[in-house]
């Protein structure tokens, strides 16, 4: 349906950010948009409602999560059709972001109806804006696959992006995640873990990978919480210096095989990189 299609009774879905943390962190135009709406469509509504009682906003709520968000996209486009406002709210931060919400909004649009956001608080963001990194060009990865082999995979695919890289992780897999990413980026690029933000215990720690990993690993309240791992982009290396993806992808496959000193030779002579260099990096990858 086009815009000028629309009834112009129609109601409009605000797509409205909550604090990742620190309530604080609510606008005061979130407050008024979710008290003001006819209904909220929230990803868990039993956790919503808390938040909703902590700013006595009483006004109901309907679920809205990855398993019925495609059924129940049509029961909220007939609510908007017949004039009501409805705010879409995540469990944390901003909605659609790691979070449901995406077939609703393009739904809701495909039909013409207005969305409008309400921004606030999304944890990349905050991690970004305090990680001391790049900040003018970067990639927001989410979360890396939970299987070993296809999380080494898709750390290989962005192994020469040079955009700073930002990635979500579960607390339980965040050391294994750092383990992967060292030995597929090299110990010695820079990461950021920025954990718990907004919260008592928030921490910004920058170190290289393989330092990182270790700092980690020693101390078990790093591993708790809610984190976000952000990792200096690929700063390509000049002239002989230069080995590629792809001559260490061949690398990686023949350690996988041989011994090191065999591994970088037979590599040499596949890629044409230099040995010293392959043996070098072969040094690093095995920590
Ligand atoms: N929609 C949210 C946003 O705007 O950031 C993200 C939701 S996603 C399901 C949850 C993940 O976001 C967590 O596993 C963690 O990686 C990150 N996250 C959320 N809150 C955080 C916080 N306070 N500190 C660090 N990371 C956080």
């Amino acid at each position: 349906m086009s815009q000028s299609t629309v009834p112009s009774a129609a109601g409009t879905l605000y797509v409205v950010a909550t604090p990742i943390g620190n309530l604080d962190d609510i606008s005061a135009r979130a407050l008024r948009v979710l008290k003001e709406v006819a209904l909220i469509a929230a990803e868990d509504t039993r956790h919503s409602v808390r938040l909703l009682q902590h700013f006595g906003i009483d006004t109901p709520l309907a679920a809205c999560h990855d398993h019925n968000e495609r059924d129940q996209g049509g029961r909220f486009l007939a609510r908007l059709q017949e004039g009501a406002d409805v705010a879409l709210i995540s469990d944390a931060g901003t909605p659609l972001i790691s979070d449901p919400g995406f077939h609703l909004v393009r739904q809701v649009r495909q039909a013409g109806i207005r969305v409008v956001p309400v921004p606030g608080a999304c944890a990349l963001i905050a991690a970004l804006s305090a990680a001391g990194l790049p900040s003018d060009r970067f990639i927001f990865e989410g979360f890396l696959p939970a299987k070993a082999t296809a999380r080494r995979s898709r750390l290989t695919e962005v192994l020469e992006e040079p955009r700073t890289l930002i990635f979500y992780e579960a607390p339980h897999r965040l050391l294994e995640s750092i383990a992967d990413m060292r030995d597929v980026f090299g110990g010695e690029r820079h990461v950021v873990l920025g954990r718990e933000l907004t919260k008592t215990f928030e921490t910004i720690k920058g170190l290289p990978l393989g330092e990182l990993h270790d700092w980690v690993a020693a101390d078990a309240n790093q591993q708790r919480g809610e984190c976000v791992l952000l990792v200096s982009g690929w700063l390509a290396p000049e002239g002989d210096e230069a080995i590629n993806a792809e001559a260490l992808r061949v690398l990686d496959l023949l350690l996988a095989e041989l011994p090191l000193k065999r591994a970088a030779a037979l590599a040499a002579e596949i890629t044409g990189v230099r040995k010293n260099l392959l043996y070098q990096a072969g040094l690093e990858r095995k920590g």
